[in-house]
């Protein structure tokens, strides 16, 4: 992408703030940009072996905090760019117990069984401490929209329930991936469950292209992340 050279705004010079420790004592990081009433909470390494969600997450990162990108006045960005920081460093799906945390939040439909081990929920729901970081996180803010960055081998702008639609469909119109309301199997214990369902925020989680080279993962979605924020402007 061509990005300007001269910086559109100044970027808010402000450290992360440590919202826990992985249990391998790395912590998990959340950025905030710009002072606007609406909240955008963006989600980035949950899986750590979809590379192409964390680089996505990272990129924004310093695509804003160079200032080459700027948050809506109406908008405050709350950006963390890996929340399985253990996983995103050995690039595994689950976290360093095993558990995968989108099977982990603590929602009506969470349950023991699982059909793959990637998929364990955990021994209990919420037992993780980068579930619990989310959930912290989550409460604190209470944010207007939750977008959280994922990928599959069938690319897709995935929301869950019909508040998370108009959402998914902005962003969708500008990376060119289907939104769909249903993933095509079930997922308990998932963000989108209980942010969306069970909290009424609305929530995407965008299914990047599996395998994609990451040039071109940033190229075809650099702006369906900043209409997020656009978007989040207008509703
Ligand atoms: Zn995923």
């Amino acid at each position: 992408m061509n990005t300007p050279s001269t910086p559109l705004t100044q970027p808010d010079a402000s450290a992360p703030e440590i919202l826990g420790y992985s249990h391998e004592n790395r912590p998990i990081l959340l950025y905030q940009f710009g002072h606007g009433p609406k909240k955008l909470l963006l989600l980035g390494g949950v899986h750590g072996n979809e590379v192409e969600g964390f680089h996505c997450s990272e990129k924004l990162l310093e695509l804003i905090s160079r200032g080459h990108a700027a948050v809506p006045a109406e908008v405050t960005l709350y950006l963390c760019p890996r929340l399985n920081p253990d996983g995103c460093a050995s690039l595994r799906r689950t976290n360093h117990r095993n558990v995968d945390l989108n099977r982990n939040m603590p929602t009506q439909n969470w349950t023991a069984s699982f059909t793959h081990v990637p998929y364990y929920p955990g021994s209990t729901p919420g037992s993780e401490p980068e579930t619990q970081a989310l959930m912290k996180t989550i409460e604190k803010l209470s944010p207007q929209a939750i977008v959280s960055l994922h990928s599959y081998e069938k690319a897709m702008v995935n929301f869950d329930g019909a508040q998370s639609e108009a959402l998914a469909v902005a962003m969708s119109k500008k990376n060119n991936l289907p939104p769909k309301g249903d993933i095509g199997y079930p997922t308990p214990g998932s963000l989108g469950n209980y942010a969306a369902h069970e909290r009424k925020i609305p929530t995407v989680t965008l299914e990047i292209l599996r395998g994609q080279k990451l040039d071109d993962v940033w190229a075809q979605h650099y702006e369906g992340l900043l209409e997020s924020l656009q978007w989040l402007a207008k509703n």
